[in-house]
């Protein structure tokens, strides 16, 4: 049977169908006697039958995003480069105040001689529920593959620093911030010991108050669950941000519990307003025992490491730490081209001292003499309990000159000191080397160098400084 602009006309307009048919999602177009039916979806959103005639100059509108789409879609139909298409769009309502996803169809049913459509007919289905929860659906297998991602993360290093850094991305796909923290609960400080979005000089000793103050972190500890805030500035006064030029306006804490304790806080920070919801709160929920369970391995970690690495009884570094960070302090010297001092320290006469007062005194002198070179030093020099009465101290940026004024100072420091009247204390002979190191060399060797220039120093007398020379005059007169 052959279709023509007027049976379609009949269909829609004429006959007894034509009521049926403007409840469906069925529309049509006659351009020729220009008459229109609107459908149900399509009056909905408040475009009646006249829209329609004007629908190839755009009379529906659209999402911005889809404009160019839609615009083709019209086009291809009009311009008689296809006869039916389908699309999805989001449809705004005429009125603009809300957009829905459509499933769109259109067919040219006749044209005349020149090509341009006599009669279309098309069909418009809201199928906003289902790309909703299809988009919700893929929302969450993102959350599950970032959950699986950071789980695995977590169980992958006991460092940290490294850990925090992983599930800082996986929590990047799953929930906006700008600034995050871990934050490590002691004696009522919350310190941060790894930090995204702020500068190293920030992170630096960055620690904030753990009670007594108005504020969602304190907040999240003492009520131990998770703290959302959409609006910092105006629900809490003793809000404090890490630096002057951001100020979150939302903010999302995370309490971390092991073993029934607060451990710690992991913070959120946003710059916009109202950027968390529950859907948040949920995802952390599931997520905060395990990033609770790598801070306390982290923290159990660092205590062993921090043990392996100190000297029991002076808590100054011992040989392990020497060996370890130590070496890391004389590398970073090779690496940017600097000289570095080290003095080898040796108690003078100290086995008298035992002999003479017992080897418990001995011990309090060298608990002494550990503090005295620990409050005479920078914090990124280096102290070691080099053996049994021997220290090493290392000086990264100084060089000859320097290392014997603080070797010097050091000296004539604990020349001076006693723990009472009727024991002698002891003095000590340094032993001082600094260059800077070229690449073939080793912290060994300097330390080598500073003994030799110890033992020079004990030569000539004991209770001096020597700085190592080529020149074997040095040692005696110097
Ligand atoms: P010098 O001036 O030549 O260095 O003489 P010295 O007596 O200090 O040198 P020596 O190497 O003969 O003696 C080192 C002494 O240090 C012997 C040892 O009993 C004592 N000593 C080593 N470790 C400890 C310790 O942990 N506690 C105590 N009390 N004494 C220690
Ligand atoms: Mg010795
Ligand atoms: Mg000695």
């Amino acid at each position: 049977m052959k279709i023509d602009a007027s049976t379609i006309r009949a269909l829609f307009v004429d006959s007894s169908l034509s009521n049926f048919f403007s409840e469906t999602d069925l529309f049509y177009v006659d351009f020729s006697s220009k008459t229109a039916r609107s459908c149900y979806t399509l009056r909905f959103f408040g475009y009646e039958d006249e829209d329609l005639l004007n629908i190839a100059s755009g009379a529906l509108s659209v999402h911005e995003a889809d404009k160019e789409r839609a615009g083709m879609f019209i086009h291809r139909l009009m311009a008689n480069e296809v006869d039916s298409a389908i699309d999805a769009f989001r449809l705004a309502s005429k009125d603009g105040s809300s957009y829905h996803w459509v499933r769109f169809s259109a067919k040219v049913v006749t044209r005349d001689e020149k090509g341009q459509p006599e009669a279309l007919i098309g069909h418009v289905l809201d199928v906003d529920d289902l790309i909703s929860s299809q988009e919700e659906i893929r929302n969450r297998l993102v959350e599950i593959d970032a959950m699986r991602e950071l789980i695995i993360a977590i169980n992958k290093s006991l460092d940290f620093e490294e850990t925090f850094a992983r599930v800082i991305e996986q929590l990047h796909r799953i929930i906006p911030f700008d600034r995050a923290s871990a934050q490590s609960l002691v004696n009522d400080r919350l310190s941060v010991i790894a930090g995204f979005g702020y500068s190293e000089k920030e992170l630096e000793g960055l620690s904030f108050p753990a009670q007594g103050i108005d504020n969602p972190a304190v907040r999240a500890i003492r009520e131990r669950k998770i703290v959302i805030c959409n609006n910092v500035p105006a629900e809490f006064s003793g809000f404090i941000s890490a630096s002057k030029d951001f100020t979150p306006l939302s903010w999302l804490g995370i309490p971390l519990v092991y073993e029934d304790k607060v451990i710690g806080l992991l913070a959120l920070d946003n710059k916009d307003p109202n950027a968390y919801n529950d859907q948040h709160v949920r995802v952390l929920s599931s997520l905060s025992d395990y990033i609770a369970i790598a801070l306390e391995h982290a923290r159990k970690h660092q205590l062993v490491t921090y043990q392996a690495m100190t000297d029991k009884l002076t808590g100054l570094a011992n040989r392990y730490g020497l060996e370890t960070r130590g070496m890391e302090i004389f590398q970073q010297s090779i690496e940017q081209d600097q000289s570095i001092g080290v003095l080898m320290i040796d108690i003078d006469h100290f086995k008298q001292i035992n002999d003479s007062y017992g080897h418990a005194y001995g011990d309090t002198v060298l608990r002494s003499i550990a503090q005295a070179i620990r409050a005479q030093i920078r914090n990124k020099d280096y102290a070691v309990r080099y053996g049994g009465e021997e220290f090493v101290v290392i000086l990264p940026g100084l060089g000859s000159r320097e290392a014997l004024i603080v070797a010097e100072r050091l000296r004539i420091k604990i020349s001076q000191m006693t723990i009472d009247k009727d024991r002698k204390f002891p003095t000590v002979s340094v032993g001082i080397y600094a260059a800077i190191p070229g690449s073939l060399d080793i912290l060994h060797e300097f330390i080598h160098r500073a003994d030799l220039a110890l033992y020079a120093a004990k030569e000539a007398g004991r209770n001096r400084s020597r700085v190592w020379s080529t020149n074997p005059e040095f040692y005696v007169n110097g």
